[in-house]
């Protein structure tokens, strides 16, 4: 049996405080996409109606059944191409559901964080791709908690293509600068962002550690961002990348991240057309990984579960299934809307 937990309209005082019986239950109506009827609500403050659909993050889709199975693809290293082949649907629909499960994933996590709920110790680093053409790098740092693998945040900023070049690669490259300009590299503002989201969600006044290669920049940010706080450990980023390194959780989590997303894949012709829909691709890969996939193939405990932020493994219709939009002045939604274990048992799928 469904209860609605506010009221959606924000401007309504039961929106913020909601009380036992602010709304009564006017029938029910059936969606063309579901075999079960909907119930229909009247709020008592504001008389306007709402339903349970009204609650669901997949409100006013057509075809809500692709959503698991498309989040399922999109961290299976498949392009959006094949996925849209695949669930017999148009490109644009997965396009668009591309940029809807992005959004999603990117509230869901934020909603599961508060100031003061990660510990550490971190790593960060950053690894390199390109949007469109290789002339066109972008760095993506990525922030984790060091024993649980937890995607704390990610960023994308672009690079200026540098490195060994042979001097047919220099000529296109002057080429391509001549007619886009010279591409910027905001390597440091991308770093800076996601320490920025550490500064948020580490213990006030606690020490921090955080360990990454010995770029200097990572040390300069952090000290201006966390002062004495920071205990920054920095080992060579030339040593052997097995699990022996220090750096381990952080060099397995990128390499993880280029076996599931089919954009970060060297030598391939899938590639990001433009870096915002990495960002979004990010977010997505994130949702499943600290919410959905076990810190190892052989355990279920996932990330967020070793951390407390949540008490069970979502599966993915779960973590698709409540809206998550509601605004920064909007409370957190009661238990069983954000528990995986209270709506499995509920048995609304
Ligand atoms: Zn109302």
């Amino acid at each position: 049996m469904f209860d609605a937990p506010r009221c959606p309209y924000p401007t309504c005082r039961f929106h913020l405080r909601p009380q036992p019986g602010f709304c009564v239950r006017i029938g029910h109506y059936r969606p063309l996409c579901r075999p079960h009827p909907v119930p229909r609500f009247r709020c008592r403050a504001c008389r306007r109606t709402f339903s349970r659909q009204t609650f669901r993050a997949d409100y006013r889709q057509k075809k809500p059944h692709l959503n698991a199975r498309f989040l399922d693809l999109m961290i299976r290293c498949v392009g959006q191409r094949p996925a849209a082949q695949s669930l017999g649907v148009a490109r644009r629909t997965v396009e668009r559901r591309f940029l809807w499960l992005a959004r999603h994933a990117a509230w869901f996590h934020q909603n599961r964080l508060r100031p003061g709920s990660l510990a550490g110790p971190f790593q960060l680093d950053e690894l390199e791709t390109f949007e469109a053409n290789r002339y066109q790098p972008v760095t993506v740092p990525v922030l984790i908690d060091r024993r649980t693998f937890f995607i704390v945040d990610t960023a994308v900023a672009p690079l200026r293509r540098k490195g060994r070049m042979t001097p047919l690669q220099r000529r296109r490259r002057a080429e391509h600068e001549t007619l886009h300009g010279r591409r910027p590299s905001h390597s440091r503002n991308a770093v800076r962002r996601v320490l920025a989201s550490l500064h948020r969600l580490a213990p006030a006044r606690a020490p921090v550690t955080l360990e990454t290669d010995q770029k200097p920049l990572y040390g300069r940010l952090g000290r201006a961002l966390f002062g004495d706080r920071l205990d920054w450990r920095a080992f060579p980023a030339t040593a052997r990348r097995d699990h022996r390194n220090p750096l381990f959780p952080i060099n397995h989590t990128n390499a993880r991240l280029r076996h599931f997303l089919s954009r970060l894949k060297r030598r391939t012709w899938c590639v990001s057309r433009t870096r915002h829909h990495l960002q979004a691709h990010l977010s997505i890969a994130a949702l499943w990984v600290n919410y959905c996939r076990g810190i190892t193939g052989r355990t279920r405990t996932t990330p967020a579960q070793a951390l407390r932020l949540c008490p069970a493994a979502y599966r993915l219709e779960e973590a698709l299934s409540w809206r998550e939009d509601w605004g920064p002045r909007s409370p957190a939604l009661a238990p069983q809307f954000c528990q995986a274990s209270c709506t499995r048992s509920s048995g609304i799928f």
